[in-house]
């Protein structure tokens, strides 16, 4: 059962070097949990002020704060999932897999550390791992802090085991909260 009860949308905006249409189908998948309804933007650049030469890696605070910039241009109710080949970071943080902002609406995955490692994974796995990030930093969005519960979507991954680990489903308690969230979001 999808968990809003209103009709909003997901823009989904892949930077460059990604794939839009894997993009678009992750973002897709992880939008039908949530019930909204998924539209790929066409790709932008990656910000410039995003790159830090100390750690050769990207601030994940500059994709949000571009995020946020192109968001008001967008319907209201709208939310925003950001895409991204590059390595993200945040101080404090050796690499994040995303990040949200619940009060822009916006959010954003790297799929830098997502690729699996042997050869005996499938691709489906790539997919699988995009999607949960996904889902777990639009949970942000609607509202939902970290969980405890190691096989909800919304444990914090500290490695990709983590993600690996947790399902694609939110526990009963994060479920019930979402419920409560999103539709005081939409109310608003
Ligand atoms: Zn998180
Ligand atoms: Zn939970």
């Amino acid at each position: 059962m999808p968990y809003l009860t209103e009709t909003r949308l997901l823009a989904i905006q892949p930077f460059h070097g990604v794939n839009p249409v894997f993009a678009g189908e992750v973002g897709a998948e992880a939008a039908s949990i949530f019930g909204l309804l998924a539209k790929v933007n066409d790709p932008v650049a990656v910000p410039g002020a995003a790159w830090s030469r100390r750690r050769r890696q990207y601030r994940s605070s500059a994709f949000l704060g571009m995020l946020a910039e192109l968001f008001p241009a967008a319907p209201p109710g709208q939310v925003l999932l950001g895409v991204t080949q590059d390595d993200l970071f945040i101080p404090g943080l050796n690499y994040i897999f995303g990040e949200a902002d619940q009060r822009s609406g916006v959010s954003v995955i790297s799929l830098a550390r997502l690729k699996p490692e042997r050869g005996d994974i499938t691709a489906g796995l790539y997919r699988e791992r995009a999607v949960k990030e996904s889902i777990h930093e639009l949970g942000h969005v609607f509202g939902l802090a970290h969980c405890p519960e190691i096989t909800c979507i919304m444990h914090f991954s500290n490695t990709i085991a983590d993600t690996d680990v947790k399902g694609p489903d939110f526990c009963a308690r994060c479920a019930a909260l979402l419920f409560q969230r999103a539709d005081k979001s939409a109310a608003s």
